[in-house]
């Protein structure tokens, strides 16, 4: 009997998943012990000199999992709802994510309890310095490389790399991924998690004899990942005909261009009134008919209570944690099809894994190199996933676990254990 899971815990989730995967599989006692644990878990306080002259404390933590394969790997979250326990869950899962692909990596989080909303430029810059001057004694090119995540950007990771640098006392792209072009950043990084997302709903309705062509899609969540899905998923011949931001969203079965909810947002500041689109919630717009829909917010959006109303076929998991383990159950009972966080968003820690390599080689790849690798490792992990998920009649999220779980198990067989 799988052990009974709690809703809206991201970590007790991702630790009963593993459990769960790992009693299946017959992962060895000693190696679930080891996994089931963090390799280090740092605390920091964040002290900043506000605009209007006082002095404001915020919390940042930095989450290391697993380092079997090579360098902790994973964003950083700035958000006034951060908890340590939602970036153990996001570490462990940066760990089966970088191992289920291929690239040498292992799992890590982190980020800073604060509204970047609320915060001017000045006070951003100086939260990004302080909080990475506290955790540059456990991080670095060799050791652990962060990347954007929710609400972070390429402007946050050029001052990360700069306060690091400055403190070595020599240039030190290779600290974060995710950078501006200029300063050791890759082509193609920005859109790259987007494409990802494309690129597995492509292989997903090729399954079914099918192409994206003419295809419905609801996209949550219209920011970097959401967004550039809807571009590059628009390109490939989809209709894309829901889509929102965090203050609501909007509804056209007739479609919507990408284009011009774009412009729209630029000029309004979010997609609500746009011509001749009904306005919608976030809540409404998981529950519309569709061909495809692509969580791209924040996790815990698909849950028991609305999982029995989504009307998708395909859900492909743009965000990380977006279904709870109920709702896994309910959509799989319901025959809609779930592909997993750890393959559908893999796209962006792929093209981390191709800046960091490119600023080891002091080389840079032109955008075609980029996107074409890309589509090389994302189709290949999807068929891999497919064909192991085919063959055990398990879903599409045990089996990228399984396989995830499996080659790291492999590197401490190997590896053996110190001392
Ligand atoms: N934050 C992204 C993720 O969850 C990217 C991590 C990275 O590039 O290291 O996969």
């Amino acid at each position: 009997m799988p052990e009974k899971m709690e809703e809206n815990s991201p970590w007790q989730t991702a630790l009963t998943q593993f459990n769960n995967v790992s009693k299946r599989m017959n992962l060895p006692e000693d190696i679930h012990q080891i996994l089931k644990h963090f390799s280090r878990i740092l605390t920091v306080s964040v002290p900043v000199r506000m605009d209007n002259g006082s002095t404001a404390s915020f919390e940042g933590f930095r989450v290391q999992h697993c380092s079997a394969k090579g360098p902790y790997k994973g964003g950083i979250r700035y958000h006034p709802d951060l908890t340590l326990d939602d970036l153990k869950a996001l570490a462990m899962e940066m760990t089966w994510k970088c191992s289920l692909v291929d690239i040498p990596f292992g799992g890590a989080k982190g980020g800073v309890v604060c509204d970047p909303k609320k915060l001017s430029r000045g006070e951003l810059e100086r939260i990004t310095r302080r909080y990475t001057y506290a955790i540059q004694p456990i991080i670095g090119p060799d050791i652990d490389i962060p990347a954007p995540d929710v609400n972070t950007n390429e402007q946050i990771m050029a001052w990360i790399m700069d306060t690091y640098s400055m403190n070595k006392g020599f240039c030190s792209p290779g600290i974060v991924t995710g950078k501006p072009l200029n300063i050791g950043g890759s082509l193609g990084r920005a859109d790259a998690t987007g494409l990802g997302v494309a690129y597995i709903a492509a292989s997903a309705v090729r399954q079914n004899k099918k192409t994206l062509k003419g295809l419905n899609v609801v996209i949550q969540g219209y920011g970097n990942v959401g967004s550039a899905a809807g571009k590059f998923l628009e390109e490939m011949g989809c209709k894309i005909v829901a889509v929102s931001s965090s203050t609501g969203g909007i509804y056209n079965p007739g479609g919507l261009s990408h284009n011009a909810i774009i412009e729209h947002y630029r000029k309004t500041g979010g997609f609500r009134y746009f011509p001749l689109a009904e306005n919608i919630t976030n809540a409404e717009l998981l529950e519309l008919p569709c061909d495809v829909l692509i969580p791209a917010a924040m996790g815990g959006q698909i849950t028991k209570k609305n999982a029995g109303k989504i009307k998708a076929k395909l859900i492909v998991e743009g965000a990380n944690g977006p279904t709870t383990p109920e709702a896994d159950e309910i959509l799989s009972g319901r025959k809609i099809k779930i592909v997993p966080d750890i393959l559908a968003n893999a796209g962006g820690v792929i093209v981390s894994y191709f800046e960091w390599v490119q600023d080891a080689q002091c080389y840079f790849w032109c955008k075609n190199e980029v996107n074409a690798k890309l589509k090389i490792l994302l189709e290949r992990s999807f068929n891999d996933v497919y064909a192991f998920a085919q063959k055990n009649k398990y879903s599409l999220r045990t089996s990228a676990m399984m396989l995830a779980i499996k080659k790291v198990a492999d590197v401490f067989t190997v590896r053996g254990l110190y001392p």
